[in-house]
């Protein structure tokens, strides 16, 4: 669990995010508007999740489909997403709740939640994860499996997919992110340029507490910020 965050705590974190935030804007041409802060809410409390909500948080993502659950009703009404490994057996828990499912990282996934989505009389829609730094302790589509990957998982019924996401490798310096920033933006461009039935390379959701603003300044427009709103987990 986290130690439970004062108001003014919050409050602090908040500020500093968004005065980090405006300044990389600075060096792109979009405005703040054209950017979603979602929280990364995994470990935190409900009172604590509505305090932000209260404050403008408009977007929430859970990692873990019993926590999603388990918090799902008593959370404001925002932006729920899923941002988590998602095994495909527990797609049925949360394909009515669930607006996004950030982390669709294989076909056999995607069908699933098609099936599910069917069954449920649903439409859902999802980003592809992508494994950009190539590393085998995670799961995502190989940069160069992504265009494949949409091309098919577009024709699955009751699903679209609205852009990318990716989680690079923890490094020290985040400057070394950039690199996979700037390629996973190149994949969202080319991928879009496509125009591929049923897909729209809307959302490119990369960047996290130590990098958000490299992820902006190249071309993110979908942060996940768990530490910097929150403060630091005990555990995962
Ligand atoms: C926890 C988590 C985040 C937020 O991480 P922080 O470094 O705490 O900001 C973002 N994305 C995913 C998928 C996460 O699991």
């Amino acid at each position: 669990m986290m130690e439970k965050l004062s108001a003014k705590e919050f409050d602090a974190n908040y500020k500093t995010i968004l005065e980090k935030l405006d300044k990389a804007l600075l060096k792109t041409n979009k405005s703040p508007s054209d950017v979603i802060l979602l929280a990364a809410t995994k470990t935190v409390d409900v009172d604590t999740i509505n305090y932000a909500i209260s404050k403008g948080i408009n977007f929430i993502g859970e990692n873990r489909v019993q926590e999603f659950l388990s918090k799902y009703d008593m959370i404001s009404p925002v932006h729920k997403h899923f941002i988590g490994h998602l095994q495909t057996n527990k797609v049925k828990d949360i394909i009515n709740r669930v607006e996004l499912i950030h982390s669709v990282h294989s076909l056999k996934l995607a069908a699933e939640i098609s099936k599910q989505a069917v069954k449920n009389n649903r439409h859902i829609d999802i980003l592809l994860e992508v494994n950009i730094g190539n590393e085998e302790s995670k799961s995502g589509f190989a940069s160069d499996e992504v265009l494949d990957a949409v091309m098919e998982i577009s024709k699955y019924d009751n699903i679209s997919i609205k852009g990318l996401m990716a989680i690079p490798p923890i490094c020290e310096n985040p400057e070394d992110n950039r690199q996979y920033f700037k390629e996973m933006y190149k994949l969202f461009i080319d991928i879009g340029d496509k125009k591929i039935d049923n897909s729209s390379m809307d959302i490119l959701s990369m960047g996290m507490s130590d990098d958000f603003d490299i992820a902006v300044e190249e071309g993110a427009n979908l942060i996940r910020l768990g530490t910097a709103l929150f403060g630091k987990r005990i555990y995962y």
